[in-house]
């Protein structure tokens, strides 16, 4: 599982009874069951977001008289069946069923009870009510959210969504020519994704998101005239996604630049996200096609590109070398990574918006 949200579950999903409760922090009837404001719309916005939801609770002495496993399961179950009235579902429930004292490795903060659980921490998060949630989420490497911090659950829900999905955009465009849904999600892992009716193009936007770490997904259907129509619109499709994921680009490094060998081909790109369009390349295409993709059609994909996302790109081949597949790899790579740097969180201007005009 990638995406994943940890979940505490009492004091988090459901109430937590207090301490002049007959069983104290123990949720031990069913009558106790009450879920917390707003958990099943929160959770089905988190499960809508992509993320697999795991159950990671402390269970003091489950198994003894003072903590029964059949309460405990009951408790579960009925908890689970809510759930599944909304469509949702726990991918995994983990327990540890010891005693502070009995000093295990699967107690919360400590990690043991996801032992063997595939995670992506930059994608995950930790939701708890205790310090020691927190102190586990830090364990994990995953961003920690307190429950009682929010209003109800589907603030946190919303607040996870924008901390860890925030840039990124979903951009469809229909024509009579082509036919395009994208999706650009800027701090991915550069995955790529979905089908394009253009193997060269598919190639390029392979490295493209590869090189920026940009996670890519695409679906791309042109008329099949020939591969203009298809390249152009692919071109203002990412450039529109990449301009609606970086909002007001408030703590961004704004500048990137990156210097790329591609054997003999050396290429030079820099890129300012700065709100106003310029494309510059002294690329020089000597053949007219490399396999199916014409290469008159590779600034022009830069070009529309640059236009929509309304940044300034220079491309520079600094040797160009013999080969035209290298050439065009290595601008492709080059761009890449130079607006990789570009798009990053600047720390030293962390919420500030990047230009002395005050806008972007
Ligand atoms: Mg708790
Ligand atoms: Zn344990």
């Amino acid at each position: 599982m990638n995406r994943t949200a940890f979940l505490d579950r009492d004091g988090t999903l459901i109430w937590e009874p207090g301490p002049d409760h007959a069983t104290p922090y123990q949720v031990s009837s069913l009558d106790d069951l009450r879920l917390l404001p707003r958990v099943l719309s929160g959770l089905r916005t988190l499960a809508d977001a992509g993320f697999g939801l795991v159950m990671v609770t402390n269970q003091d002495g489950l198994g003894t008289e003072a903590n029964p496993t059949e309460t405990f399961e009951a408790v579960n179950a009925k908890l689970f069946e809510t759930l599944a009235s909304e469509g949702l579902a726990f991918a995994d429930v983990r327990v540890c069923p010891h005693l502070p004292e009995d000093d295990c490795a699967c107690r919360k903060p400590r990690t043991g009870m996801i032992d063997g659980l595939a995670y992506n921490p930059a994608a995950s998060v930790m939701v708890g009510d205790r310090d020691s949630d927190l102190a586990f989420a830090e364990n994990l490497g995953v961003a920690g959210y307190r429950v009682t911090d929010y209003p109800d659950w589907a603030a946190l829900a919303a607040a996870i969504v924008a901390d860890t999905l925030g840039r990124t955009a979903t951009v469809t465009r229909r024509t009579a020519e082509t036919q395009i849904t994208l999706t650009l999600a800027l701090d991915g892992e550069g995955r790529y994704e979905g089908s394009v009716e253009h193997g060269f193009l598919s190639h390029l936007l392979h490295l493209f998101a590869a090189h920026s770490r940009m996670d890519l997904t695409i679906e791309a259907t042109g008329d099949g005239v020939d591969d203009h129509h298809l390249i152009e619109d692919v071109g203002l499709v990412l450039g529109q996604a990449l301009r609606e994921a970086l909002g007001d680009k408030r703590g961004l490094r704004r500048y990137g630049d990156a210097l790329v060998p591609m054997d003999e081909v050396l290429c030079a790109a820099a890129v300012d996200l700065s709100g106003r369009f310029a494309f510059e390349t002294d690329y020089a295409p000597v053949r007219d096609m490399v396999g199916e993709l014409s290469t008159e059609m590779v600034p022009h994909l830069f070009h529309s590109l640059a236009v929509e996302a309304k940044m300034a790109l220079h491309l520079r081949l600094l040797n160009p070398g013999r080969n035209e597949h290298h050439r065009i790899e290595a601008m492709t790579k080059a761009f890449a990574r130079a607006l990789r740097v570009a798009v990053e969180a600047d720390p030293r201007a962390a919420g500030t918006v990047p230009s002395t005009k005050g806008s972007l």
